[in-house]
């Protein structure tokens, strides 16, 4: 089943007359970790800002059938440098969407207290978050992205702000992550070795097509 599809999808900023992205077509899976890689510039991040919602597109561009207006809880996203409530504590940050959406404490705290446990931040918890290192703090985006059981989650260079090491571990969280929440997800990076570590399948776009140009499974994929 197709849960995100994008038919001749094209993209224009308000401010410019030259369009950004010129007639691409995609389809992401359901379950599906779908990683797009191109260098800097080329338009990756205004793909996933228009499944987002966040900015408007040409072209068919639908979530489970229904063409996406704006931004809503079915797709969370990630940023590079999510900015985190850096008074509050790791707990209240991953729980704050929650409480905002006035589920009951004891439903909130077991969730958060689930979620501490899956990205490895139970000891973290009621730590201030601008006191945790960049890595962590990614950690706690994703958890609070992870609350709201968005069925995809859009990872716009999630790791590109970390050192080798970090990006590595933060990788393999990931798919720990995928495989034990069935999420689905839509990820851009520009490093082409983190699309093959992830990437269940891999859409390619260069600097000038203005569109996807190929879209393949991953041939390295171990799972
Ligand atoms: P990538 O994510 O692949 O690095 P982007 O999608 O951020 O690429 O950018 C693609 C192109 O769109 C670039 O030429 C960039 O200058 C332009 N662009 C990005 N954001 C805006 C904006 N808000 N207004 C106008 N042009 C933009
Ligand atoms: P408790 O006994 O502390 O309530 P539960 O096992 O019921 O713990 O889980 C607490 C919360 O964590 C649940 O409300 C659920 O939303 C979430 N949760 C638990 N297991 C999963 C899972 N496999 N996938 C997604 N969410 C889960």
């Amino acid at each position: 089943m197709e849960l995100i599809q994008a038919d001749n999808l094209s993209i224009k900023y308000p401010n410019s007359d030259v369009p950004v992205i010129v007639n691409t077509s995609f389809n992401v899976a359901k379950n599906e970790i779908f990683v797009l890689v191109g260098p800097s510039g080329c338009g990756k991040s205004t793909i996933l800002q228009a499944i987002a919602g966040f900015i408007s597109s040409d072209g068919v561009l639908k979530m489970n059938g229904e063409t996406i207006t704006g931004p809503d809880w079915q797709r969370g996203v990630v940023f590079q440098n999510s900015s985190l409530y850096p008074w509050l504590t790791v707990k209240d940050n991953v729980g704050f969407g929650l409480k905002v959406r006035k589920f009951p404490q004891k439903k909130i705290d077991s969730r958060v207290r689930y979620l501490l446990d899956l990205i490895g931040l139970s000891d973290q918890s009621q730590t201030k978050t601008f006191e945790l290192s960049g890595g962590m703090r990614q950690r706690v985006a994703i958890a609070r992205v992870l609350a709201n059981n968005s069925p995809l989650l859009l990872m716009d260079e999630p790791f590109g702000a970390l050192d080798a090491f970090t990006r590595a571990k933060m990788q393999g969280l990931i798919l720990d992550i995928w495989r034990k929440e069935k999420t689905s997800i839509f990820m851009i990076t520009h490093d082409l070795n983190e699309a093959i570590r992830c990437g269940n399948r891999i859409a390619i776009m260069n600097s000038h097509d203005k569109r996807i140009v190929k879209i393949m499974d991953n041939p390295f994929q171990d799972t």
